[in-house]
């Protein structure tokens, strides 16, 4: 799907109001806080900025973030847990204007965290944004997962394949998926007007997952941390636009 230069300017509004849940729950994060609170101040942005949410009620998650606690890897449902110094908390977001969406993630400490838990979270993010660096006319697709998984695996620590990558634009969920590891072939052309949600999941540990007797939240088979960093990225004629910054 290639979007044109309005739809883009919407998914730009969009993730503006993306960004804006992220720096206030990013502000908020401390010990002794319970996740919903942190949902509690998603939805109050969305309603300032006449957003809807793309997470609430999507195949019935219900809240309008992820909020996904050291082994957790993605879509964890905020509720009664308490962060803890020390924790890692990933925390997913997301907004739709005027019908177009914006998805981001970030993984912070709680307090004073791990040096191995520091140096996760450090990784996964250079992995992204290295990854956005090679999003531009002509490259591949799958060039996107080579350079994760390249600079994860690097550091010793694993790529999750289960989940991956997206396009994004009129629904959260578009063709194509966006693998974070290289999958045995380069994928199709990058094209300008193509926007993707790009989001690596890395472990300390092995790359499997389980997922939770609540049916959403998936946790690493081996107990070990997990950070997960995403951005939505539009392919413009003078490179890439992270449109969730
Ligand atoms: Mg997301
Ligand atoms: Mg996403």
């Amino acid at each position: 799907m290639r979007r044109n230069s309005e739809e883009i300017a919407k998914m730009r509004k969009a993730g503006k109001v993306v960004v804006e849940i992220k720096e206030r729950t990013m502000d908020m994060v401390r010990p002794g806080m319970t996740t919903l609170e942190l949902d509690l101040v998603s939805r109050e942005v969305l309603e300032k900025r006449g957003a809807k949410s793309n997470f609430l009620n999507y195949h019935g998650f219900p809240a309008t973030i992820c909020t996904s606690p050291n082994s957790m890897i993605v879509h964890g449902i905020p509720g009664s847990y308490r962060l803890e110094e020390g924790d890692i908390i990933s925390i997913d977001c997301g907004a739709i204007i005027d019908g177009y969406h914006g998805d981001s993630a970030y993984t912070m400490g709680v307090g004073k965290i791990s040096k191995v838990a520091q140096h996760l979270i450090d990784v996964t993010e250079r992995s992204l944004m290295s990854a956005i660096d090679v999003m531009v006319e002509g490259n591949r697709l799958h060039d996107i997962g080579r350079v994760v998984e390249k600079i994860v695996e690097a550091e010793g620590f694993s790529v999750v394949r289960e989940y991956v990558g997206h396009g994004i634009g009129t629904a959260m969920h578009e063709s194509p998926s966006v693998p974070n590891y290289w999958p045995g072939n380069a994928g199709p052309k990058l094209k300008v007007g193509n926007v993707f949600a790009v989001e690596p999941m890395v472990n300390v540990g092995g790359p499997d997952t389980v997922t939770l007797d609540d049916g959403w939240s998936v946790v690493t088979a081996d107990g070990s941390l997990s950070a997960h960093f995403e951005h939505t990225i539009a392919i413009l004629e003078n490179g890439p636009e992270i449109l969730t910054i």
